[in-house]
């Protein structure tokens, strides 16, 4: 027998999974136009407000949107149960079809009541091990497995193709045996939305571990999300009745029942509506409205009373309208770090910097913000990963405009066609470029400039507009045709970087040209390279520090002078001062070649063993912040052990 369905929920099923599909297909012939699948994830949102909670700064790349959609949901879920899951969620409607075509094909069974409860202990662990990893790393963690995320970004550079591919496949064979399997067992976002429909508990947890906290006591933030999750598998398995929440809830009129149990049919997640003493309780329900759809009794199921089919369905596109517009309307930064006095701030000045597309993250923010409470007169920095600006908070009786905009530029430097020869004589010459700002564009011009016969490479300097110094051959390369590669408006290129897509990528330009000087300058390649050379100087362990016990090892480092590997010289500085006795690396640029030089207490290590160190496949590297990642070792060190 055919069940009637809440179509208004099937219009937004289908048209969500039209429109993922089409985003897919548009990402792949322009992969520039999606930024981000899960812009607009609920979840995420959630994770990354959780991590601001907890840690002062927002998750890498996550919008302020992203958030409140998130919360917009949450707080939806103690009016309207879990309508994300039930109408929004393309992994839910997945599960539920597969579900269906199962029953059809009669391979569906009903899970065991122990294993039932068992298995659900698994999304709360999953639950706990993401949001502990938002929030201890500023990464979205689930991204490594997320099978959303895996699926509509190809197994792109975030995922694990090993985890991921593991959920796909628990997804697509569990859903066509059990019942909602993904939804009911491992998904985390179902477990994080249980648990904020348990308010009462939740809300308990928080204000306990709040006052513990008031007290002084260093309980860490993660045993209160502990504690949630273990709460809230037990009140799950225990089937306890919700009472006050979510307000509106399926309700069922006894006397108006034929008993007929076509809601039990129609329920997607199995929950015997037909048997509810007045009201559906249950954990799993969505309030997706099918139970009611399908009821051919006028008065036997309700919303609270009303059989307003259309209610969850347009509530859940109110929440997502109400988030995106708070989104709108309101901004989190990354980071917001102060460090002037009250006082200094009462006559502070604001300068927003767009297209700061080398701050990208939570580190990179945190290594600017470090990098600014330097400058004298700038008082605190927030930075925008998400939209790519930052704010530079200022004293204009102490620093002006022009010299924080100065202060936070960061230069660029790219051979395009590097010469072999080091004699080989470049000439060079200087042009102002204005809408021309970040890494992005630099490279964009490095891309336009590449195919030009005779340009070996440039860099950019601070100016306004930016000044470019071009290093060409006088004789292969016209200057005179600068003005109309700059002024391009639309340019196509191949994303070919690595971690690119390898696909073609078309971008719109809005770079002005404004002078060219010719210089009588000539460099030769050693010259740029030691002008592009960025010295490390870094110091550790100085409490350890005794000074006639020091001794120094000298190694040559020729890929510090290549800018993509200055992050990993860095990293293996680092990485060096997880030996005690290691206190100083400093790199320098000789007559020919860059030199690393560590110095380290020679009564506690010896030099072969600092070798080995740098020759180790991976780098471990302690992060100011306290936190420790490993990073594999792309330096080659050819010093003898
Ligand atoms: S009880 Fe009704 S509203 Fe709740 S999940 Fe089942 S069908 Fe949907
Ligand atoms: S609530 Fe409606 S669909 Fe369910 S058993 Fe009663 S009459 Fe049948």
């Amino acid at each position: 027998m055919n069940l009637k369905r809440n179509n208004w929920r099937l219009i937004l099923q289908l048209g969500l999974l039209f429109g993922i599909v089409g985003l897919v297909i548009i990402n792949l012939f322009r992969p520039e136009t999606i930024k981000d699948f899960e812009a607009y994830c609920a979840f995420g949102g959630i994770q990354s407000f959780i991590r601001y909670a907890v840690a002062g700064s927002l998750a890498c790349s996550m919008t302020t949107t992203q958030i409140f959609i998130g919360l917009a949901f949450f707080g939806g879920i103690l009016l309207f149960s879990k309508l994300f899951c039930s109408f929004l969620c393309p992994l839910g409607t997945i599960t539920e079809w597969l579900g269906k075509f199962g029953r059809k094909f009669k391979v569906n069974f009903n899970m065991p009541s122990a294993a039932d409860k068992a298995l659900r202990s698994v999304k709360y662990i999953l639950a706990f091990l993401v949001i502990y990893k938002t929030g201890t790393t500023s990464e979205l963690f689930c991204k490594v497995f997320d099978p959303y995320f895996a699926s509509v970004n190809q197994m792109g550079p975030d995922t694990s193709v090993l985890w991921a591919s593991v959920a796909i496949i628990a997804l697509i064979v569990g859903s066509l045996f059990v019942r909602q399997f993904w939804c009911r067992y491992a998904c985390p976002m179902g477990a994080l939305s249980n648990i904020f429909s348990y308010f009462v508990m939740a809300s308990t947890v928080v204000l306990v571990y709040l006052a513990i906290a008031a007290l002084d006591v260093d309980l860490q933030w993660w045993w209160a999300l502990a504690a949630c999750c273990l709460l809230g598998y037990i009140l799950e398995i225990s089937n306890y009745n919700r009472k006050i929440f979510p307000l509106v809830k399926v309700q069922r009129d006894g006397n108006a029942c034929s008993g007929c149990t076509l809601c039990d049919k129609a329920c997607p997640q199995g929950i015997k509506v037909s048997c509810a003493n007045k009201t559906v309780t249950s954990i799993d329900c969505t309030l997706c409205g099918e139970c009611v759809a399908a009821c051919g009794k006028e008065k036997a199921l309700s919303f609270n009373g009303k059989r307003w089919q259309w209610l969850p369905s347009a509530m859940a596109v109110l929440f997502v309208a109400l988030g995106i517009t708070w989104g709108a309307i309101t901004e989190i930064p990354t980071i917001d770090e102060r460090w002037g006095s009250e006082e200094q701030f009462e006559n502070a000045k604001v300068l927003t910097q767009y297209k700061t597309d080398n701050v990208k993250c939570y580190g990179s923010s945190m290594a600017f913000a470090n990098q600014m409470q330097k400058v004298k007169g700038i008082l605190g920095v927030a930075t925008y990963v998400g939209t790519k600006h930052v704010k530079i908070f200022y004293n204009p009786n102490v620093i002006s405009e022009k010299e924080v905009k100065k202060a936070i530029y960061s230069p660029y430097t790219s051979w395009l066609n590097k010469p072999k020869d080091n004699n080989t004589v470049m000439s060079s010459l200087e042009i102002g470029i204005n809408n021309f700002y970040g890494r992005n564009d630099y490279k964009i011009l490095g891309r336009m400039l590449k195919s030009e016969k005779g340009v070996y490479g440039f860099e950019t300097e601070w100016g306004e507009p930016v000044l470019v110094r071009i290093f060409y051959n006088a004789k292969a390369f016209n200057p005179a045709k600068l003005k109309d590669i700059v002024s391009t408006k639309e340019f196509t290129y191949v994303d070919d970087e690595e971690g690119g897509t390898g696909r073609e990528v078309s971008v719109d330009l809005d770079f002005k040209f404004m002078y060219m000087h010719l210089t009588n300058v000539a460099f030769d390649k050693l010259q740029i390279e030691r002008r592009w050379f960025k010295p490390v100087s870094l110091t550790f362990n100085e409490e350890n520090i005794s000074t006639n016990n020091l001794d120094s090892l000298v190694v040559n480092l020729p890929q510090a002078k290549i800018p993509k590997f200055s992050r990993q010289v860095t990293f293996l500085g680092r990485h060096l001062s997880n030996d005690k006795a290691v206190v100083g690396f400093n790199t320098k640029f000789t007559d020919q070649e860059p030199q690393a030089v560590v110095t380290f207490m020679k009564n506690k290590t010896t030099k072969a063993d600092l070798i080995k160190m740098m020759k180790a496949d991976t780098l471990v590297v302690n992060f100011s912040d306290g936190s420790i990642n490993k990073f594999a070792n792309e330096l080659k060190i050819n010093a003898a052990l």
